[in-house]
């Protein structure tokens, strides 16, 4: 062959390839008018993503940090205004969190085994496009953690967000997808629809390119997820409980509570629901609590008030309230306080509503018990085996145990605020999908990956 034979051979292979990266409706945003269309470039770009070197993957994660960094107060800004929910100073700490503290490639751990018969590597692979959904109460920081997790995994995204965070999903996954594009010069590995209603979302996890669903939502969605015959990595709802014994540092028992359960109103699924205290401790660490700006529903009357806001007729969870502060919650309940306070907290009986509803609102009851096995058996029946999360705060290292073993959530936070379970102000990795039923617990690159193995039969062992 010569020199212009090979030229004209390599302008080809150029040309294939860039149809084959770029669809028709091909935009650097990775926004479509339909569902299937932008799976379909999805797919394309997925196994153009799939030849590539694991150091693009860094590179868009990197790029991603760089170029996203600034913008996460405008992310806060824009997420708090559009769902009413939260409030942007702790929406700034969980998506800084998201985009630094979420691992990129290095997750991807190799194994090897050699012997006599020769070595076997696993390896950690690509599904292709996976279909995440994603919910209004975390929408920017869903993204962003499940973008750097599936993309330093080597896949391809089509994003379902959430109607009511449409406009700043929408916004974010065509950042991503635009930089995810610059670094790899491959189109659509980040795409999603213009209007992602419902119908859309259904029409996603029934399409047969979509290899993985990443479901991060409500109970509704993760079942109907889990009834399309695909792989999913379900994270459902939580109703994390959090008990506190007599032997706890009860300042600091206190601060945490509050702290965790005000974070963001309380719209995290890990966030604290419900206070189980020993009775010899209860009125010492509601008393701390309100010192640390939480407010005490001390009337009957006032209690019944807030119970009508904030549980509908149907017995669930009055969603006009989820996310709201303390002010809006306690006007809506007609109960006038000022300052605003940071938290309500309200002693109520075991089987009062407030306890069995996952609020995600800065509500939390706090029901006495006798002594720490009633607690356990308490909070085994406030979690309702949904395996999410559950906290403790106590001295006594076997009860600790005893508890986070027969609690099997997916994360049990020993002595601090509900967040350090994501990596924020605690040690380990941030994730914002927390695999529940499915069992996966705090989802990263690895969780987005097909175990393989690979076998060479003869050699490679030097023992
Ligand atoms: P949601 O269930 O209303 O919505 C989640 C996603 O599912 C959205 O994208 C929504 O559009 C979609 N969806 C819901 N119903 C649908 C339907 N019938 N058809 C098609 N799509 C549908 O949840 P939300 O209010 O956005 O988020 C709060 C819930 O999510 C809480 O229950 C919370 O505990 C849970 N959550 C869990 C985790 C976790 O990691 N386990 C993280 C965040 C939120």
């Amino acid at each position: 062959m010569n020199s212009s034979e090979l030229e004209n051979m390599i302008r080809a292979i150029l040309a294939e390839k860039s149809t084959q990266t770029t669809s028709p409706e091909a935009t650097s945003s990775g926004v479509f008018s339909q569902v299937d269309r932008a799976i379909d470039a999805a797919y394309e770009a997925s196994k153009a993503y799939m030849q590539q070197p694991l150091k693009i993957r860094s590179d868009i994660i990197a790029l991603m940090r760089q170029e996203l960094e600034p913008l996460i107060s405008e992310m806060a800004m824009r997420s708090a205004a559009e769902t009413g929910m939260g409030n942007v100073m702790d929406k700034v700490a969980k998506n800084q969190a998201s985009l630094f503290n979420t691992p990129g490639v290095e997750d991807l751990t190799t194994t090897a085994l050699t012997g006599d018969g020769g070595m076997v590597l696993f390896e950690r692979s690509p599904f292709g496009v996976i279909g995440a959904i994603t919910p209004s109460t975390n929408p920017t920081e869903t993204i962003l953690n499940n973008s750097i997790s599936m993309l330093a995994a080597g896949n391809a995204i089509y994003f379902s967000p959430h109607p009511g965070a449409k406009a700043v999903s929408l916004w974010l996954i065509a950042k991503i997808e635009e930089i995810a594009w610059r670094v790899s010069g491959i189109h659509n590995l980040v795409v999603t629809v213009a209007e992602p209603t419902a119908a859309a979302t259904q029409a996603m996890m029934a399409h047969p390119r979509i290899a993985l669903l990443a479901v991060t939502g409500g109970p509704a969605i993760v079942g109907m997820a889990m009834k399309t015959g695909k792989k999913v990595i379900g994270a459902g709802p939580g109703n994390p409980p959090v008990i506190v014994d007599e032997t706890a540092f009860l300042p600091q028992a206190a601060k945490d509570i509050v702290d965790g359960a005000s974070f963001d109103n309380n719209v995290l699924c890990i966030a604290e629901k419900c206070v189980i205290a020993v009775e010899s401790i209860a009125e010492s660490l509601m008393i701390m609590m309100e010192k640390e700006g939480a407010w005490r529903v001390t009337k009957a009357e006032d209690l019944e008030k807030l119970r009508r806001v904030v549980i509908n007729e149907r017995g669930e969870a009055n969603k006009a309230l989820v996310g709201k502060t303390p002010a809006v919650i306690l006007k809506a309940a007609g109960i006038a306080i000022t300052p605003a306070p940071r938290l309500i907290i309200a002693e109520v009986p075991a089987n009062d509503p407030l306890v069995s509803v996952e609020q995600l609102m800065p509500v939390l009851p706090i029901v006495k018990v006798s002594d720490f096995d009633c607690a356990l058996k308490l909070a085994l029946t406030v979690e309702n085996e949904q395996h999410h999360t559950a906290m403790m705060h106590s001295q006594n290292i076997t009860r600790l145990n005893t508890a986070a073993k027969v609690m099997q959530t997916s994360i049990f936070v020993k002595n601090g605020p509900s967040y350090a379970g994501l990596g924020i102000g605690g040690e380990g990795f941030t994730t914002f999908t927390i695999a529940t039923p499915t069992g996966e617990g705090t989802t990263s690159a690895r969780t987005f990956t097909r175990h393989r193995r690979c076998v060479l039969t003869s050699g490679f062992s030097i023992r």
